[in-house]
């Protein structure tokens, strides 16, 4: 799958600063759910790490609405960016024909990026951004269960800075309204492919 631009210029290859990993969400309520999640597995196949299970999520922000079905994904590509995360994220949006018109609406497909972390050779180091075309960690994961729980199944031991502050999912679970977290329902559904 083809990028906007390369994935790094010279000068950064030079000091070796390499994003690799990096945790998307993904979502969907509208039209094949499940294959608009699919869709994203597939194309990021060559970078998967680890698929979390599919979760039914009531919507948000008061547009009525089909529930969402939500994942979370562990990627990994030394030659990737946060900024590539985020552009192969937006070509899996426009290819799912997605059309931004309520705030909050539907929607066939939404990719975020909510943490990434580029590995160097003196260590592993949280890449942290205010651009508003992308924030880093995300600004909303902490509060949202749809993006905790599935991250907490694939990844138990993880941290999430909130206000600068590393904290435990599992913490950061337990400090949610328990109606956030119980409105997401883990599904019999599967985006893992079977063995050939
Ligand atoms: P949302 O995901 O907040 O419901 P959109 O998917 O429409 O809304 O995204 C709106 C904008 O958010 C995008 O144009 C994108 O540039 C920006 N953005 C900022 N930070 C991130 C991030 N970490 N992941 C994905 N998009 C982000
Ligand atoms: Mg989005």
């Amino acid at each position: 799958m083809g990028t906007a631009r390369p994935a790094h210029d010279g000068a950064e290859r030079q000091r070796g600063a390499v994003m690799s990993r990096a945790v998307l969400s993904i979502g969907s309520n509208l039209g094949d759910r499940l294959a608009h999640l699919r869709s994203v597995v597939d194309a990021f196949a060559p970078w998967l790490i680890r698929v979390s299970s599919v979760y039914s999520t009531a919507p948000w922000g008061g547009v009525p609405q089909q529930h969402y079905l939500n994942a979370v994904l562990l990627v990994d590509d030394p030659s990737a960016d946060a900024r590539d995360w985020l552009l192969r994220g937006q070509e899996l949006e426009q290819a799912a024909e997605r059309v931004r018109e309520v705030r909050w609406g539907a929607r066939t497909l939404d990719v975020d990026v909510v943490w990434c972390a580029d590995r160097r050779s003196d260590g592993v180091r949280v890449c942290r951004s205010t651009d508003p075309t992308l924030t880093l960690p995300h600004p909303q994961a902490h509060n949202r269960a749809f993006v905790l729980t599935p991250w907490f199944e694939i990844e138990p031991e993880a941290t999430l800075e909130v206000q600068g502050r590393p904290s435990p999912l599992r913490d950061l679970l337990d400090a949610l309204d328990p109606a956030e977290r119980e409105g997401v329902r883990l599904t019999e559904l599967t985006l893992r492919r079977a063995e050939p």
